[in-house]
């Protein structure tokens, strides 16, 4: 799980993430089941019953199995999870959450349309598609919700590091060659395709139609070619445009080099342009937490590659864009 996660609702007790969390989260790779459903909708929507079935499974096993040998002294005496006082694992877990997360909406909906997805148009085009995979999965953990009286909700996305691994084992197990296997990874949650040329608008207004039905947390993320600098009234447009269309929660990315010899920051191409030092620490944000980028999975780097900016800055820190 990730900074996005969200414990809001609670059919156990009170509501809010105060003294709460995310007890376990599994995702589902909704682009291996695009493959399997051989572009018969009816078939995908089936292997996603199955799926969701099969998540939820995973889910209330590793619950009962933490309430049943979990270790949770330390969290009883300092009152850290709500029920801890009354010092029994289930009565405290059941305040969490159970989170059922997806990757690769936008990716499956193009192996199920048997097209690529290059443009905004064909993502409206295709819109009412995406939706309704997301709204089933909705209708499936508030359903679970009740049957299991556990907060089980939807994550978009659940792990991080998927984008890659689900894609470099779905490219070496199908057998056959897709274009989003060769890309090298998939794209997170309910996002617009990375290698789309969209301006921010856009992207928000696509994505800020999924967030609502996430309520196990969600991001949408804009991309800056550059960093910011001082233009605050940029960064502020964005949030709000964001704020105003129903995105829960937002990041802004951008690339930040750093010299480790004379400590210039700024965009560094291949040497420090004060001291022409080439010991440069790059630190980008690809679908998880800020890290330097040589510490990256080849499934991020390949997405680094592809990844468009959604708004333009040039080296003072002025946007070109609207
Ligand atoms: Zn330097």
């Amino acid at each position: 799980m990730g900074c996005r996660t969200r414990v809001a609702s609670n059919v156990n007790g009170l509501d809010g993430s105060f003294n709460r969390g995310n007890v376990a989260c599994v995702t589902l790779n909704l682009v291996q089941l695009a493959y399997q459903a051989e572009h018969d909708i009816d078939k995908f929507f089936e292997l996603l019953q199955e799926n969701m079935d099969d998540a939820k499974k995973l889910l209330l096993h590793r619950f009962y199995l933490l309430c049943k040998q979990g270790v949770f002294d330390d969290v009883y005496k300092k009152g850290y999870y709500l029920g801890a006082e009354k010092k029994d694992a289930y009565a405290m877990l059941k305040n969490g959450t159970l989170s059922i997360g997806f990757i690769g909406l936008w990716d499956a909906v193009s192996v199920l349309i048997n097209e690529g997805i290059y443009s905004i148009d064909m993502m409206r085009k295709n819109f009412q598609l995406a939706y309704s995979i997301i709204q089933r999965m909705r209708d499936y953990t508030d359903q679970a919700t009740k049957t299991e009286c556990l907060n089980i909700s939807l994550l978009a996305s659940a792990a991080e590091g998927v984008t890659g691994n689900f894609a470099q084992y779905d490219s070496m197990h199908l057998g056959r060659e897709f274009d989003v296997c060769k890309k090298g990874f998939y794209t997170n949650s309910f996002h617009v395709p990375v290698d789309l040329s969209v301006n921010y608008k856009d992207k928000i207004d696509m994505e800020g139609r999924f967030h609502h039905l996430c309520n196990g947390g969600s991001i949408t993320y804009i991309e800056l070619n550059e960093m910011p600098g001082i233009n605050v009234e940029a960064v502020k447009e964005i949030v709000e445009y964001a704020y105003e269309n129903d995105c829960n929660y937002i990041g802004i990315n951008f690339p930040m080099d750093n010299c480790k010899t004379c400590g210039f920051i700024g965009r560094i191409s291949d040497k420090c342009p004060c001291c022409k030092s080439v010991d440069i620490s790059r630190l980008r944000r690809v679908s998880g937490y800020l890290s330097e980028e040589k510490s990256f999975t080849s499934g991020k780097h390949k997405e680094l590659k592809q990844r468009k900016s959604h708004l333009y800055f040039n080296e003072w820190g002025d946007n070109r864009d609207d």
